[in-house]
C-alpha cells in the first residue's frame, strides 16, 4: 500500500527555528547589552509556500523577503490564511516598487536614500498608509550592496523623520562576508544611540549571537531555520 510517510523535513523546520530561539535566549542571558525580547524574523526569501506554511503553522509569525516580485507571488494568499503573519523586505527597493512595497511589507528595512525615502512619503500622503522603516547603513562601504554609506547616515536620518516625517523606527546593516561582524554592530549601535532609534536589525545565521551581544533587537535569520539555500547571484552579498 501506498501509505505517506510524515515529510520529516515539516518537522526539522519547526526544531531548527525552536533551536534557534534557544540559542538567541542563551546569548541574551549571557549579554548585559542585549534586548530584553528580540524579534527573530524568519528569513524566507527562495523557499517555497510549504515550508513557510509549516513555520506558520507552528506559531511564527514574522518572516522576511528580500524580492518584492518574489513576496508578491507568495505572501497575499499566506497572509488571507494567516493574517497576524507580518512580512519585512529586507533587499533593495527600487522606486518603482514602492506602491506594490508598500502595500505588501509591514516593515521595509532597507532605506538608504533620498529618493526612495521622498516616493515612500508621496506614498504616504497620497494613501495614508506607510510601513514602518529602516535605515540601512552600508558599514562596509561595499559598492555592490545596498545602504547608505556610514558617514552620510546622520543626515539621510534627519530629512526622513525631520523633514519627510517618515515612521523611521531603526537601522539595519548587513556586515561584510569576511569582516569582524562586530566592529559594524557597533558602528551601527552608536549611530542609532544618536538619534533614539530603538530597533536595530543585525544578524544573520552566522551571526545572531554576535549581533544580540551588540544590542539587536531583531535578527533575521534563513540558512538556520530552512536549511542552505540554493545559490542566486543576488543573494551573494
Ligand atoms: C538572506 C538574508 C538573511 C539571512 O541569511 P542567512 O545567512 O541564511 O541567515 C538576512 N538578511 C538579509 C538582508 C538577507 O538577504
Amino acid at each position: 500500500m501506498d501509505t505517506k510517510a510524515p515529510i520529516s523535513g515539516d518537522e526539522d523546520i519547526a526544531i531548527r527555528i525552536e533551536k534557534v530561539k534557544a540559542r538567541m535566549r542563551t546569548a541574551i542571558r549571557e549579554s548585559g547589552l542585549a534586548a530584553a525580547n528580540p524579534m527573530l524574523v524568519a528569513v524566507s526569501k527562495t523557499i517555497g509556500k510549504n515550508p513557510i506554511e509549516v513555520l506558520l503553522r507552528h506559531g511564527h509569525k514574522i518572516f522576511g523577503e528580500n524580492r518584492v516580485q518574489e513576496a508578491a507571488r507568495k505572501w497575499p494568499e499566506l497572509k488571507a490564511n494567516y493574517p497576524e503573519a507580518k512580512l519585512h523586505l529586507i533587499g533593495q527597493l527600487q522606486t518603482n516598487k514602492v506602491k506594490e512595497a508598500a502595500r505588501l511589507f509591514d516593515v521595509i528595512e532597507t532605506v538608504d536614500r533620498v529618493k526612495l525615502a521622498e516616493e515612500l512619503a508621496r506614498f504616504r500622503d497620497r494613501n495614508g498608509i506607510c510601513p514602518a522603516l529602516l535605515i540601512q547603513v552600508n558599514t562596509g562601504c561595499e559598492s555592490q550592496k545596498g545602504g547608505v554609506a556610514p558617514e552620510k547616515a546622520d543626515s539621510l536620518i534627519q530629512y526622513c523623520m525631520s523633514d519627510l516625517k517618515l515612521p523611521v523606527r531603526g537601522l539595519m546593516c548587513i556586515p561584510p562576508v569576511d569582516a569582524e561582524p562586530s566592529l559594524h554592530f557597533g558602528l551601527v549601535r552608536a549611530i542609532a544611540l544618536r538619534h533614539e532609534l530603538a530597533s536595530l536589525s543585525m544578524g544573520m545565521s552566522g551571526d545572531f549571537e554576535v549581533a544580540l551581544a551588540f544590542g539587536a533587537t531583531s535578527v533575521r535569520v534563513g540558512s538556520a531555520i530552512f536549511g542552505p539555500r540554493e545559490k542566486r547571484r543576488e543573494d551573494d552579498m
